[in-house]
């Protein structure tokens, strides 16, 4: 996996809602993840949004506590931890692999097609984030290094060299720097 063409859109969806599931329940408040919010994440998949409902807050907001120890124990350098936490996941629900024609295209799917969204969602995010530990590019699921911001992403740049989140976190922590280095 070098390079942002590599990453499919469709295929790594689960690593890109899981990041989301995880950046909505690190910054929201209350108790769940507002079914809106859940909405706007999984508007990749039009059918899991017309299949989303209010109940599945709870479960969604489970499974973004539950990715968030993933992120947090690989920006902890604890990849066995990550590990075990996925393969906790992963375990949850059976998968097999199969084709399933969507808008008259094939796609290889790991989850039975009958899942409920929550189930579906957990198997899709932790497959798609084992997939990039077992790349060896655990580092590529980065947690921001600006100071009081704790947002995580997919490093998608060529060399893994990305450190924060958004360009203004990137512009926050070089100010920061450059006033340390005037005040000393
Ligand atoms: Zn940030």
């Amino acid at each position: 996996m070098t390079g942002q063409e590599q990453f499919d859109r469709y295929v790594d969806a689960g690593v890109f809602v899981a990041v989301d599931l995880v950046d909505l329940r690190r910054q929201a408040e209350g108790p769940v993840i507002p079914v809106v919010e859940l909405a706007r994440i999984l508007a990749v998949d039009p059918a899991s949004v017309e299949l989303l409902d209010k109940a599945d807050e709870a479960g969604f907001t489970e499974l973004a506590n539950q990715l968030g120890e993933v992120f947090a124990a690989i920006d902890g350098d604890r990849l066995d931890e990550a590990a075990e936490r996925l393969n906790v996941l992963l375990a949850l629900y059976p998968a097999h692999p199969h084709l399933a024609k969507e808008f008259g295209r094939w796609r290889l799917h790991h989850h039975p097609p009958d899942l409920p969204l929550v189930p579906m969602w957990t198997a899709i995010c932790a497959e798609n984030i084992a997939r990039i530990l077992a790349a060896g590019e655990a580092a590529r699921l980065g947690t921001c290094d600006a100071q009081n911001c704790n947002r995580v992403y997919l490093d998608e740049s060529k060399n893994a060299s990305r450190r924060y989140c958004s360009t203004a976190c990137n512009n926050r922590a070089r100010s920061a720097a450059y006033r340390r280095r005037r005040a000393s």
